[in-house]
């Protein structure tokens, strides 16, 4: 062991570089703490220079409210801020900075230069290198704070080793720059990188606006606006529709009052809300601001102060969970237009008759054009009662506040055979629908365990149940006997009346009417795999077993139930695993498949 030395208490210097280390790990942390200085400032323009990824220099402009010249010195030491005085403020936070680290931090790891006037003409410059002042001297300057950054971690060859090629670090201080500017909408921006110039944000535009440079016109274009007041908090922002999903995580930019920050809970109540309508491995893109009193949160998390603590994570997660359902189902809804009467274009002559498969489903003749069908041809009472717990599910949705709070519920317009045609079935699994100017095929299995998935999640999972005559055993591993006594209640709504024999084996007296015998036990293995872990899954794993599958030969009037059914469900281009239930095609689309138009 060594020779114990004695305590001493590290030079300033030393005790910044130190806690550089966590403010400033690269020169997308600088620009963050600097921008924000701006923005605490009451900046209304502000201006960011990098050079080679930052790491050979930034500079940030602002006409903020400047720094006095007797505080310069001062804004360079640890643990001096103008923002905070006392714990009680710590609770009550309305600004980015309250450490009192970022400068001195950054000053400690660069060649620095801080010129700042809190009334034009009357300036100070400080220059500083690796943590000592250099000069102090005064100028004539605007007002406002100009600060630059040359040679960033040159004195920290460890740090600099980490930094990845000057590109990644550019494109890091980029996002930085980025999530300033959608939250400051009132607030000019500008990001020049090498002296090109690469946004320039206007103050006063919307978010929409802002992002026109950002998201690629499509997903913005099909993303929903949320509008949310509830659980005691605000929720706005922007969330891109389920088809634009993909598959990166960092897409999503979260706010509290207006902070960007990570937060694993609030990523996944946003995935837990598109559930069922993404795959697994999917995210869509969003950005969402959350307000709520500042007493409530607790920002003093980590230096870097991108972490928060919520004193009530429940309430955050559930609002904003509602608030994108609301926002995704409101869009859902209000896009489904009425669709009418086929259009003139859709006449008889052109509806040519397909050769399709499955002959048992039409015993008659195949309907051959729109209008030789009459409306109400497939609309068979019995069939439509088939999918009558769809019918319960849209009343409920339409009545259910929870889903868009603050807007008026548009109606749900179902399609009806007044407005399609239905021109059979394909490969036993998907069925032909003629919109006039749009061509759908819809996958029969996917389309029905959408009805089911949302009849069973509308009324709360209640089944009727049909006893067996002869019941069915299971055995049971140890594990699954504790798993069957987890969810004893919820199998119980479902419909299933259980018995556990001696901890071995589980009886099934009686299972939901939606199953057949055979199906019911399919669907308690499935459980007993663990393939699922809440309601939601159980719903959506009956929904799976209850459902027609492909390879079902369907009647004409039970393809026209089904599709009525479904598609006036909010959620229905998806089904309860994300997978997409319609595929589309225009007419023009069609023409550019066959090249008759380039
Ligand atoms: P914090 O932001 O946590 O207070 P900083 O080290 O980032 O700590 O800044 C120290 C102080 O310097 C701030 O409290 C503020 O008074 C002042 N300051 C920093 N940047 C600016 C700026 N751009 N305009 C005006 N004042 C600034
Ligand atoms: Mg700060």
């Amino acid at each position: 062991m060594r020779a114990k030395k004695p305590i001493r208490l590290l030079p300033p210097e030393l005790q910044n570089q130190i806690a550089a280390g966590e403010v400033v790990e690269r020169p997308s942390s600088v620009v963050k703490e600097l921008l924000e200085n701006a923005l605490d400032a009451g900046a209304t323009r502000l201006r960011l220079e990098i050079r080679d990824g930052g790491q050979s220099g930034i500079q940030i402009s602002d006409n903020g409210c400047g720094i006095p010249p007797e505080e310069l010195e001062l804004a360079l030491t640890r643990h001096a801020t103008s923002k905070l005085s006392s714990l009680e403020d710590l609770q009550q936070i309305d600004s980015f900075g309250f450490r009192g680290e970022a400068l001195p931090s950054i000053a400690s790891v660069s060649r620095f230069r801080i010129s700042s006037a809190t009334e034009s003409g009357e300036g100070t410059v400080l220059e500083a290198e690796y943590g000592r002042i250099l000069s102090t001297r005064q100028a004539a300057l605007p007002k406002g704070t100009l600060i630059e950054i040359t040679d960033l971690f040159s004195n920290v060859p460890a740090r600099l080793k980490f930094l990845k090629q000057p590109a990644t670090e550019s494109r890091k201080c980029q996002d930085a720059f980025i999530r300033a500017a959608l939250s400051n909408a009132d607030v000019d921006f500008e990001f020049v990188n090498s002296g090109r110039p690469v946004f320039r944000f206007l103050a006063g535009q919307t978010l929409r606006q802002r992002l026109t440079t950002i998201w690629p016109e499509e997903i913005l274009e099909k993303a929903s606006d949320i509008h949310f007041t509830g659980e005691g908090l605000r929720i706005h922002g922007l969330t891109g529709d389920p088809s634009t999903a993909q598959g990166r995580a960092d897409r999503i930019l979260i706010y509290v009052n207006n902070r960007a920050i990570q937060d694993k809970m609030i990523l996944s109540a946003i995935r837990e809300a598109y559930r069922g309508r993404i795959l697994g491995k999917e995210f869509p893109q969003a950005v969402l601001f959350i307000e709520l009193p500042a007493d409530e949160i607790d920002v003093n998390v980590h230096p870097a102060k991108t972490e928060i603590r919520f004193q009530d994570e429940g309430t955050v997660f559930r609002a904003v969970r509602r608030a994108i359902i609301g926002a995704l189902d409101y869009k859902a809804q209000t896009e489904r237009v009425p669709l009418g009467q086929l259009t003139p274009q859709a006449s008889p002559q052109q509806h040519v008759s397909l050769p399709l498969a499955a002959p048992q489903t039409r015993p008659q003749s195949a309907p051959t054009t729109a209008r030789e069908v009459p409306a109400h041809a497939y609309a068979s009472e019995t069939h439509a009662a088939k999918f009558s717990s769809a019918r319960a599910a849209q009343e409920l949705f339409k009545n259910n506040s929870d889903n868009a709070p603050s807007r008026p519920e548009p109606a749900v317009t179902p399609l009806t055979s007044d407005s399609f045609a239905y021109l059979g079935q394909f490969a036993l699994t998907y069925l032909i629908i003629d919109r006039g100017d749009e061509l759908h095929l819809i996958d029969q299995h996917a389309a029905h365990e959408r009805v089911l998935y949302n009849a069973f999640r509308t009324q709360s999972s209640k089944g009727d149940r049909q006893p067996l005559l002869i019941p069915i055993d299971l055995s049971l591993h140890r594990s699954q006997v504790t798993l069957v006594q987890e969810i004893w209640q919820q199998l119980t709504d479902l419909g299933f009346s259980l018995e556990l024999k001696n901890d071995q084996s589980v009886s099934i007296m009686a299972v939901p009417t939606l199953l057949s015998p055979a199906r019911a036990k399919e669907f308690l293995n499935d459980v007993l795999m663990e393939k699922a872990k809440s309601m939601e899954d159980l719903w959506a794993v009956m929904s799976c077993r209850a459902a027609i599958k492909a390879g079902d030969a369907l009647t004409p009037d039970e393809a026209l139930s089904l599709i009525e059914a479904w598609s006036g469900l909010p959620d229905c281009d998806y089904c309860p695993h994300g997978r997409p239930v319609v595929v589309r095609w225009t007419t023009g689309e069609l023409e550019k498949l066959f090249k008759r138009r380039p």
